[in-house]
């Protein structure tokens, strides 16, 4: 979903509560390094063309005038979240964005947590990972245990690195957040164990203090894709479960008919 102004919400998140989401991407248009299969906001190359992303001070005032706003309304948030229409550590300015965001928390709703939702590409740069290392929720993703599969889920731009990824996160000491997408198509499956078993032992090895898993529940750009209800994903994922890790699951009570693809 392409989001037209730099502040939006408060939503209702099914990860993280009464959200306030902040964009620091165009507002009209996707901006991201990947191109992600079951992205909600589209294919890349279905974009507006919009590059014009909001500065520091762009984010400051309309935070500022949105926590001001809902506190004088007596409305409480439980997370300012950056999401929005692409990945935002791709704003040039996150780092400052970043403190002027803790500072403004601090001000105006100092028992709200900030949350950055990322494809954590970039966190093997030192200014990016100092920065989500400042937030409460450093949400990272990766769907998939291998390259090439990450090449058929996240269509990365080139020079991504999935090792290097998976390095720079050992970097975090298990404080961030893992996120996966499960899903299938005609040619991959998260359940099957040639992918399961993998991710499973990269999630051992990285040790996150949680792991957000789902599944999609949008309309996505590639027709054809398979969903799993939650009981599905609990089963799968009983072996981490039962080892201790925190693993929460969002995904449908029940899938009608499991065979069924999800479409548009
Ligand atoms: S990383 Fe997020 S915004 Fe980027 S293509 Fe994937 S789902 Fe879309």
């Amino acid at each position: 979903m392409i989001r037209e102004s730099i502040v939006f919400g408060p939503i209702h998140s099914r990860r993280l509560g009464r959200s306030l989401g902040v964009n620091l991407l165009p507002s009209e248009g996707k901006f991201c390094n990947f191109d992600c299969i079951y992205c909600e906001c589209g294919w890349n190359a279905d974009g507006r063309g919009d590059t014009h992303l909001p500065t520091a001070a762009d984010v400051r005032s309309a935070l500022e005038d949105k926590l001001l706003q809902l506190m004088l309304e007596g409305k409480g948030i439980d997370t300012i979240t950056f999401s929005g229409s692409g990945e935002p550590t791709l704003n040039p300015e996150f780092a400052t964005i970043i403190d002027d965001t803790l500072f403004l928390r601090d001000t105006y709703f100092p028992q709200a947590k900030v949350s950055v939702l990322s494809n954590a590409t970039r966190i093997h740069l030192p200014e990016v990972a100092a920065a989500l290392r400042k937030v409460d929720n450093a949400i990272l993703k990766i769907d998939a245990p291998t390259e090439a599969l990450a090449a058929r889920i996240n269509r990365p731009a080139k020079g991504y690195d999935l090792a290097r990824t998976v390095e720079a996160m050992k970097g975090f000491d298990g404080q961030f957040i893992l996120q996966t997408m499960f899903l299938r198509s005609p040619d991959f499956d998260s359940a099957s164990p040639e992918v399961l078993l993998p991710w499973m032992d990269m999630v051992r090895e990285l040790r996150p203090r949680r792991v957000m898993v789902y599944t999609v529940d949008r309309p996505a750009p590639m027709k054809g894709l398979g969903i799993y209800s939650e009981a599905q994903m609990r089963e799968m994922l009983r072996p981490l479960i039962e080892e201790g890790f925190d693993i929460q699951i969002k995904g449908p009570a029940a899938v009608q008919n499991p065979d069924a693809s999800y479409k548009k």
